[in-house]
């Protein structure tokens, strides 16, 4: 399928004020033409409100939205390139599918559609399903409807919106391969909101992780998760335990920290903190740690970061097993051991070692809020 790609979606400097509230602080932000591009926060975040301009749904309290070279800033929707997937699918009730898909080339006055809606049925594999009528469909259906219903005029920026929200579990991560896959063969640029990190992580190529209306971070799914560059983020995808720490010198390419008694070491590119001295936090994910008992602790190799600690809780969650532990410097640090069967002289009141690769830590400002 050709499309008109147009160039990159580029909003400069676009704020959206409400009376006194500001639910969208000033932003820029480039979406790569050809993308598929996450807005990804908590709820209240300014997500929604941000695609809404770029549909023209909502009007810039300041500055623009561009399409390529192209400023649509003044433009109502009807006259920009792109359309919008619901969470609500708003599909025609009285309509089958084949007429619901159809809608936009007949009000364009396309006279013969039925090749273009074969098509498009054909890349959402609805084709059997052309004379049901949407309520005959299953939600996923009835969803993929809608995405087809969008792309038939071919816009150059599919904006969807929570478009998987009603659905069910299992459904939702069938139809998120299946929205990656459809993006990848249309090739267009595709923009979606979501609370749904895992959402996000699995189908973006880029995401743009929202918090209190502005963008905390920008970047791929993996950078995100291995580089986070705030508490928030480093909490909102996935869960990072945070070491309270004190800068404490440097030793070639590591910064030296030191954690109440315990010395740990970060590598200098992996420093998300402004500062190299004073107080920083040390990430580490819990899927990072290794724990032994302590009577093992000879054998943790040289150069591992460790902490004492005591084992407050464990809990089987089907591939790993999660052990709570509270340590002298970080109560409730959490590990996650894969795949090995339950040792069982970690139980709750063991003492153990923790300890990790620095190559896996990260560092971020410890004058944030911990969420
Ligand atoms: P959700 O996932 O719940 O939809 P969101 O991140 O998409 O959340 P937005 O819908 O963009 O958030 O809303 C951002 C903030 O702006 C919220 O606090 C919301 O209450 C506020 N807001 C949105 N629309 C209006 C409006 N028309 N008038 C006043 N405040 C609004």
């Amino acid at each position: 399928m050709t499309t008109d790609r147009g160039g990159d979606v580029r909003l400069s400097g676009i704020s959206k004020t409400y009376g006194t509230f500001t639910a969208v602080h000033p932003l820029d932000l480039t979406v790569p033409e050809g993308s598929f591009f996450a807005l990804l926060g908590a709820s209240g975040c300014g997500k929604t409100t941000t695609l809404r301009m770029i549909a023209g749904l909502e009007e810039p309290t300041t500055g623009s939205v561009l399409l390529g070279e192209r400023d649509v800033t003044g433009l109502p929707p009807y006259k920009r390139p792109v359309n919008t997937v619901f969470q609500s699918y708003a599909l025609f009730p009285h309509l089958d599918v084949f007429e619901n898909v159809a809608f936009g080339l007949r009000r364009r006055g396309v006279k013969s559609v039925r090749g273009q809606v074969g098509d498009m049925l054909d890349l959402v594999e609805l084709g059997d399903f052309a004379r049901r009528k949407p309520h005959q469909l299953s939600g996923g259906q009835q969803q993929r409807v809608a995405v087809a219903r969008a792309l038939i005029n071919h816009p150059q920026v599919l904006l969807l919106d929570e478009p998987l929200g009603a659905l069910d579990l299992k459904l939702r991560r069938q139809m998120q391969l299946e929205l990656k896959r459809i993006q990848t063969e249309v090739g267009i640029t595709f923009v979606h909101v979501t609370h749904d990190q895992e959402e996000a992580m699995t189908m973006a190529d880029q995401v743009a992780v929202m918090n209190g209306g502005r963008v905390e971070q920008l970047g791929a799914p993996t950078d995100l998760y291995e580089t986070p560059r705030t508490t928030f983020v480093a909490n909102f995808l996935g869960t990072s335990n945070l070491v309270p720490a004190r800068f404490d010198g440097r030793s070639g390419d590591d910064l030296l920290l030191r954690a109440g008694d315990a010395p740990l070491t970060l590598p200098t590119a992996r420093n998300g903190a402004a500062a190299t001295t004073g107080p920083v936090l040390l990430g580490i994910r819990p899927e990072k740690v290794s724990l032994v008992p302590a009577t093992d602790a000879a054998s943790v190799p040289d150069g591992r970061n460790r902490l004492t600690g005591t084992v407050r809780a464990t809990s089987f969650i089907g591939v790993s097993t999660q052990y709570v532990i509270d340590s002298p410097v970080c109560a409730g640090f959490e590990v996650y051991v894969q795949n090995v069967e339950r040792d069982t002289r970690l139980v709750p009141g063991a003492d153990v070692v923790l300890h990790w690769n620095p190559a896996h830590s990260f560092g971020l400002d410890a004058a944030q809020d911990i969420d």
